[in-house]
């Protein structure tokens, strides 16, 4: 029996589907998980001794892949000054710093340990702010597993959402309503019928979290003025793209201005963060300054601080994005060739080093539209290449990413791969 196997089977026992987080278990793509003992660079090890090229990258924070020198350097340095010490450090002020001048936006920031937690707290500014209480979300957007936020459209015509999970109490979700992603018509239906009582539209500038789907032309600029006009807040959840669609995130990208923005993953190393910050009217309702409260015994934890700092230093250096997005081009371009020759139909969403190929024709736009693809043929796909050294996210709704420590021969044996493993998973 593998090591893998015995630990999951141990695991299993002890922990919910012997998982810390339900996707990692690839209920998705079947089979069992590989556990990791050790990475660097773009490769991860399993227990078994079996090595990947990994485009998972921990969901996203991995930007300049694992273990990278300065952040492992800046840990250790980090951690032989004391792990937490419940009061303020000058690394959150640096922080502080280097996330205001990347996101014009963001003139204040409270630094938080999860992207749930920053998602979560951004929401309660906004409502605490308007004195509203209506939160509206897109379809197939995740935003962490707060509460609000664990709901899905109604089924028809119904706009207000409902529970995406038990636990969630109906009156709760029907405080959200849900739009489909890139549908400004409907978004703008929703405000004309309850614009009012609409405290904030939160949405994932580049959705990530059903697949990659990138904005529409004019979709984020019609967000801004719609809610603009009504008075509400617009918050984009950068969790994903802030650091990594550029270094101002998709605001720079797409060059439209949040309220809000909710941060986490790149701006961590790899350790827990989040980050919520922007327009000074709106964090100065933060405790202690406001009536909002919002708290946390880790949160500017000095050792994340060092990891993310480390991090946006390689980030500014010239040529980091123009790097990451020749990688990703290069990736994106194999992927569509590997497809074509195989005779598979096959839909490749790219911005910048993330992506999706999508087992379904295009274009894909939104959720209804990322659901009409093969999952099983994902599944045989996933299997295939993980059997060719490639880890891929286990589900067709991620995004795989690309790290500065992925380099083109790492793309090219992922390519090459991929071209056998869709002619199998035919
Ligand atoms: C990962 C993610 C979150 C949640 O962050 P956690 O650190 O897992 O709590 C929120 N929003 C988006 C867009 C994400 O991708």
């Amino acid at each position: 029996m593998s090591e893998s196997k015995r630990l999951l089977d141990t695991a299993a026992r002890l922990i919910p589907g012997g998982v810390n987080s339900p996707v990692r278990a690839f209920r998705a793509v079947g089979g069992q998980p590989p556990f990791i003992a050790r990475a660097e660079g773009a490769r991860v090890w399993d227990v078994d001794g079996r090595s990947f090229v990994d485009f998972v990258g921990s969901w996203g924070p991995l930007v300049l892949g694992h273990a990278a020198g300065p952040v492992v350097a800046a840990i250790v340095d980090a951690a032989g000054r004391g792990t937490s010490y419940g009061a303020p450090t000058a690394g959150e002020v640096e922080m502080a710093e280097a996330v205001t001048a990347a996101f014009p936006s963001i003139e204040m920031v409270r630094l938080v340990s999860s992207g749930t937690e920053a998602a979560m707290s951004a929401i309660r500014v906004a409502r605490g702010a308007t004195g509203r209480d209506l939160l509206l979300k897109f379809d197939g957007c995740y935003h962490g597993h707060a509460d609000s936020l664990l709901v899905k459209a109604g089924s028809g015509g119904a706009t207000f959402g409902i529970p995406d999970s038990a636990g969630v109490p109906a009156a709760l979700a029907a405080l959200t309503l849900t739009a489909p992603f890139n549908d400004l018509d409907a978004v703008r239906d929703l405000f004309r019928a309850r614009g009012g009582d609409i405290a904030a539209v939160i949405v994932e500038p580049v959705a990530g979290n059903m697949g990659v789907v990138p904005p529409a032309p004019g979709f984020l600029e019609g967000l801004r003025e719609v809610t603009q006009a009504h008075g509400a807040v617009l918050i984009f959840d950068e969790v994903i793209t802030g650091f990594r669609v550029a270094y101002g995130g998709a605001q720079e990208r797409y060059g439209v201005q949040a309220d809000l923005t909710c941060l986490g993953k790149i701006i961590g190393g790899g350790l827990p963060v989040g980050a919520y910050g922007g327009r000074r009217r709106l964090m100065e309702r933060v405790a202690p300054l406001g009536p909002v409260y919002q708290a946390g015994t880790l949160s500017g934890n000095p050792l994340a601080v060092a990891a993310g700092l480390a991090t946006l230093r390689a980030l500014a250096r010239d040529g980091a994005y123009d790097r990451l997005e020749a990688l990703g081009a290069r990736l994106e371009r194999g992927l569509v060739d590997a497809a074509a020759r195989a005779g598979v139909p096959a839909t490749v969403n790219r911005v910048g080093s993330m992506l999706t190929g999508f087992f379904c024709d295009g274009p894909v736009r939104d959720y209804a539209g990322a659901r009409r693809a093969d999952t099983g043929r994902y599944a045989r796909f996933f299997q295939a290449m993980l059997a060719r050294g490639i880890a891929l996210a286990p589900s067709q709704f991620e995004a795989a990413f690309v790290s500065l420590a992925h380099t083109e021969a790492d793309l090219d044996l992922a390519i090459g791969a991929a071209a056998e493993a869709m002619a199998e998973a035919r």
